[in-house]
């Protein structure tokens, strides 16, 4: 589904990505991890075609996709959940996934929008709240919601866990399972190892701009690294 081969990244003349190679394949849950300042939301810009690469190929379902437009890319099937959710605070909850749903016409807008409703009930409910007054959580669902309403084929999303209470992000997480049960692969940019360990079938390990650990969730959650560095074990 999205393969990056070789991809580099700068701003300016400083480095930020250094050849980073990984792929999600269809169907899957891949998370990827990583510290501050590794290079993850730098990563995801280019993912969604907001950062040109200074070298390397990304390829989503088969083409490659650098130096497209972000509004292509989302056309393709890729679509993001921004760190700190980035929602419209005044606009209603019905308004912001409308604004989601920009790429529809008005028919499939509606269908996508009742079946947003059906998956996110908390939504349902506060339809006409303006987005600024939800909870940390209806926020975040809101704001997968909105993804959401471009039908992708793959949901990136960046630290959906960030700032949340730990009964939240389960829910937040049960939510993706969900999603990837009924066809969306997803890739889980997370600082927060231990939940995205447990939600994701792979993942990757980024430091200083390289991939510098890959593998099963069961291998790297039993990383001596990992454990170091993401999970405060000794
Ligand atoms: P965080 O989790 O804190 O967002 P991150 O892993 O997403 O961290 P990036 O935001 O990609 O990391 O940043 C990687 C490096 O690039 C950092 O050293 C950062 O200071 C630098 N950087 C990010 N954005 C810019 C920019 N617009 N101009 C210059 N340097 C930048």
């Amino acid at each position: 589904m999205l393969k990056l081969v070789n991809i580099s990244a700068h701003y300016g003349a400083v480095p930020v990505l250094r050849r980073v190679t990984l792929h999600v394949d269809e169907g899957e849950r891949v998370c990827l991890l990583g510290a501050n300042g590794a290079g993850k939301s730098t990563l995801l810009k280019v993912l969604s075609g907001m950062h040109r690469p200074s070298a390397g190929e990304v390829l989503f379902r088969g083409t490659a996709i650098q130096g497209k437009s972000p509004e292509e890319i989302v056309r393709k099937g890729l679509a993001q959940v921004p760190e700190a959710r980035q929602l419209f605070p005044n606009l209603t909850v019905r308004e912001n996934l409308e604004l989601g749903g920009y790429i529809h016409g008005r028919r499939k807008l509606r269908e996508t929008m009742d079946e947003m409703m059906e998956l996110f009930p908390v939504l349902r409910d506060r339809q006409t709240q303006k987005a600024g007054t939800l909870s940390g959580g209806e926020q975040q669902m809101l704001s997968i919601a909105r993804a959401l309403m471009t039908r992708p084929k793959l949901l990136v999303l960046d630290e959906p866990s960030l700032g949340l209470a730990p009964l939240i992000v389960e829910e937040i997480y049960a939510t993706l399972e969900e999603l990837n049960r009924q066809g969306t692969t997803i890739l889980l940019v997370e600082q927060n190892a231990l939940g995205a360990l447990d939600v994701c079938h792979r993942g990757y390990v980024m430091e200083t701009g390289r991939i510098v650990l890959s593998g099963t969730a069961r291998e790297l959650a039993e990383h001596d690294e990992v454990q170091r560095a993401y999970l405060g074990r000794d």
